[in-house]
């Protein structure tokens, strides 16, 4: 990393990021958004409107974040943004049931067929956690499944071989969890049957559960292989385990149900977060009502939130969700694969080796001439390219995801304007990551 050179510095972050250190540590209230993996100071965002964002010193981005996959129709949407102030003049939390929560759990449910039931939490986090601990409860059994490279939230259980942001860090593990906490976690390699059949057979009568990123975004994007999804769902059934999906980061954006929209099978628990919540924190666990009925107060398993089912948060999931029709999604994945042959086109053009691949309208770049099926081959791309990319595409007013681990996110209102602008940036973007050396 020694070898780049910023092109431009932004004084007002610079300042910010600076005061934010004294405070917070590392600067962030989330790590990646330090810029550690890519150098160089975070930009402090201060506004948004549709596909741009406004830094705090004056300058304008393309968006190809979407704070990470919610702003699926772009930031400040006009019907959204007057859900959420009707919501606030009518008060911001009561503490009780409310019809917001009833009508999107009825959203979620009239979408996704796998889900009788759903309960409400505040976080992608929250929901995982709570899924498992169900699993867990209604097995009576004490292990887990994951992969390696798939992001299930900082859940203490499921911080193993954990994607992008322990990939970001080259961090092998986190300290503070304990072995105990994650001694019933079984880390697999993503994509790889023979080994989930090899661990039911080593542990016969323990597995509560396989989690799974429906299709794993947090390692770059790297989509199940045919088959993979299924497999799972099979063996799990076969042992008595449940299959977990989590679609925290697919749910609602890769179609209106979500990655089950596309490849059709049927989880016995899901998770959602991001698009579900409009921007707002909200984020949900369902499934098969047979499994549901065991969590509390219908069944012995706890679970509780004192913000769980905001009605400022339920209101801006509502809007959005009500917004995101077939028309929606079809902007999106458009947007998606214009923006995908423009970046193809231009690294190709500078003989750059690289993969683009996608899940619906997620896509990541990986440099790399390889496809990539798993997170070891995720990890062996020539991520000092991607560093030198980022910050050429940064100079020139667009902003990406600042690591090579993570997905890219479109939104219906990158339009053809928006992507002009991005299109004019690639061709610089593709000599610095054809020029960077390690
Ligand atoms: N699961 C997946 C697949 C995710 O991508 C994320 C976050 O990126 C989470 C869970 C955790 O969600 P949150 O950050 O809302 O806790």
């Amino acid at each position: 990393m020694a070898c780049v050179s910023y092109p431009y510095a932004a004084p007002v972050s610079q300042t910010l990021f600076d005061r934010a250190a004294v405070v917070t540590p590392g600067g962030v209230n989330s790590p990646v958004r330090a810029f550690r993996a890519v150098g160089g100071t975070p930009r402090f965002m201060v506004s948004g409107t549709g596909p741009y964002l406004t830094d705090a010193d004056g300058r304008e981005y393309v968006d190809l974040v979407c704070s990470w996959g919610p702003m699926i129709l772009g930031h400040a949407h006009p019907e959204v943004t007057a859900a959420v102030q009707a919501a606030v003049a009518r008060g911001t939390s009561f503490g009780t049931p409310g019809e917001g929560e009833v009508a999107l759990a009825e959203e979620i449910v009239a979408r996704v067929g796998p889900v009788d039931q759903v309960r409400l939490v505040s976080s992608g986090t929250e929901a995982t956690m709570s899924a498992i601990r169900l699993a867990r409860g209604f097995t009576g059994r004490a292990k887990v499944i994951k992969f390696a490279g798939c992001y299930h939230g900082h859940v203490d259980a499921l911080l193993a071989a954990a994607g992008s942001g322990v990939a970001t860090f080259g961090l092998p593990d986190t300290p503070g969890v304990t072995g105990a906490q994650a001694g019933d976690t079984v880390v697999l390699p993503y994509n790889d049957l023979e080994a989930v059949r090899a661990a039911f057979a080593a542990h016969p009568g323990e597995i509560a559960c396989v989690i799974t990123e429906a299709s794993p975004g947090n390692m770059g994007v790297v989509p199940p292989l045919p088959g993979f999804n299924a497999g799972l769902k099979e063996l799990c059934a076969e042992h008595g385990a449940l299959y977990i999906s989590d679609e925290v980061m697919t749910g609602f954006r890769v179609s209106k149900a979500g990655w089950y929209g596309i490849d059709g099978v049927e989880p016995d628990l899901m998770t959602f977060g991001k698009v579900m919540g409009g921007g707002f924190p909200a984020a949900a666990f369902g499934g098969r009502a047979e499994v549901m009925a065991r969590l509390a107060p219908a069944g012995p398993v706890y679970q509780a939130g004192t913000l769980s089912g905001n009605p400022v948060a339920t209101a801006a999931g509502l809007a959005q969700l009500r917004l995101l029709d077939d028309a929606a999604y079809d902007a999106v994945d458009a947007a998606s694969a214009r923006l995908r042959a423009l970046v193809t086109e231009a690294l190709a053009k500078e003989g750059v080796e690289h993969r683009v691949q996608a899940a619906g309208n997620m896509f990541s770049v990986f440099f790399t001439g390889d496809e990539v099926t798993d997170y070891e081959k995720a990890k062996a791309q020539q991520a000092f390219r991607f560093t030198a990319f980022f910050h050429s595409m940064l100079s020139q007013g667009v902003y990406l995801p600042p690591s090579a681990f993570e997905s890219w996110f479109l939104s219906t209102t990158h339009d053809e304007r928006a992507l002009e602008r991005v299109a004019e940036a690639l061709p610089g973007a593709a000599r610095a990551a054809a020029e960077a050396t390690e």
